[in-house]
């Protein structure tokens, strides 16, 4: 039987300015899948190993997504996957998108590739349906197609690749306590003034520009976010602490990374990424809160096999 083991990436989603726009795909943070195909038609899931998550179909993101894939192709093909979780569920560092991502990406493979990546991506936009209530892409989409990614608009889906400058650096701290992206989604107001609107699309703006032109600084002028932080950051212990020491410490910018709890910063360069990780330690040491921190380059693949 035809069988895949692949990598799929963590991402951070909005990325300061960009609520449900923007995300990027990580290098070094993601799960690992292995999909083999079996005779009986449909999904099952056998192994999840690191996380206690539902193996029935129905409930894990990955069963949700492949069938949806499944279902549009009107296939009769079965397949069984086994899912090795290194990323914690409700972290923020879009641990349902991987899985989402990682079982249309492998399925759609062993078929054939009937559809491309950017194809799958609402497919996999089911799963995160499941695990959020809302259908958003902007984890599934840079976990399908690496980089930094712009979801110009979900209906009709218009999903862009941005550029990713070689020296970017991401250092992600995730206090161990649990933010269920559908809460997180729960607290934030429906309506913003027009001055803070001006402030966020110029800043959106700006972002895609410094990615562009590969300039570091026009990034960090840009990784600010006046509509979604000051709102989400009360959920997360210690925010104002973490964003003060990244910034001293040289990131170009930092702030929820997806809907938290875990907190990303951006720098330049692998050691300047490794200083900010040291100083947000020096923060959450003292204060008790257990965590885990990771640094990571951009993973430009999206899934790959591994
Ligand atoms: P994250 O941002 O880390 O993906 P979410 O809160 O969006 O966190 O999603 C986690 C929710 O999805 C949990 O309720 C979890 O039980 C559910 N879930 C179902 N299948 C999976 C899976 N394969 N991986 C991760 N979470 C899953």
């Amino acid at each position: 039987m035809k069988s895949i083991r692949v990598f799929c990436p963590g991402t951070i989603a909005n990325v300061s300015c960009g609520f449900d726009v923007l995300g990027l795909s990580l290098a070094g943070v993601g799960e690992y899948m292995t999909v083999t195909q079996t005779p009986t038609k449909g999904i099952t899931i056998s192994e999840i190993t690191g996380q206690d998550l539902p193996l029935e179909t129905a409930k894990n993101v990955a069963g949700v997504a492949g069938l949806a894939l499944l279902e549009a192709l009107g296939s009769e093909a079965g397949f069984d996957i086994k899912i090795e979780k290194k990323i914690k569920a409700g972290s923020g560092i879009g641990s349902s998108a991987a899985s989402s991502a990682g079982a249309v990406w492998a399925i759609n493979h062993l078929l054939g590739n009937p559809y491309t990546t950017i194809e799958l991506i609402p497919f996999a936009m089911e799963g995160e349906r499941l695990a959020s209530g809302v259908a958003h892409a902007d984890n599934v989409a840079p976990a399908l197609l690496g980089g930094f990614t712009l979801v110009r608009s979900t209906d009709p889906l218009d999903v862009v690749s941005l550029p990713s400058p070689r020296e970017l650096y991401a250092t992600v701290i995730h206090p161990q306590i649990e933010i269920k992206t559908a809460d997180s989604r729960r607290i934030l107001k429906s309506s913003l003034s027009l001055k803070d609107a001006i402030t966020q699309w110029g800043n959106v703006g700006g972002l895609v520009a410094g990615l562009y032109r590969e300039d570091y600084e026009l990034i960090g002028r840009s990784l600010q976010d006046v509509v979604i932080e000051p709102v989400r950051s009360i959920l997360i212990p210690g925010f104002d602490e973490i964003k003060a020491a990244a910034l001293n410490a040289g990131a170009m910018g930092c702030g929820i990374s997806g809907s938290g709890p875990s907190v990303f910063a951006l720098s330049k360069g692998a050691d300047k990424a490794h200083e900010v990780a040291q100083q947000l330690k020096e923060v959450y040491t003292p204060m008790g809160i257990p965590f885990d921190i990771h640094i990571s380059n951009i993973n430009e693949k999206g899934v790959y096999p591994a």
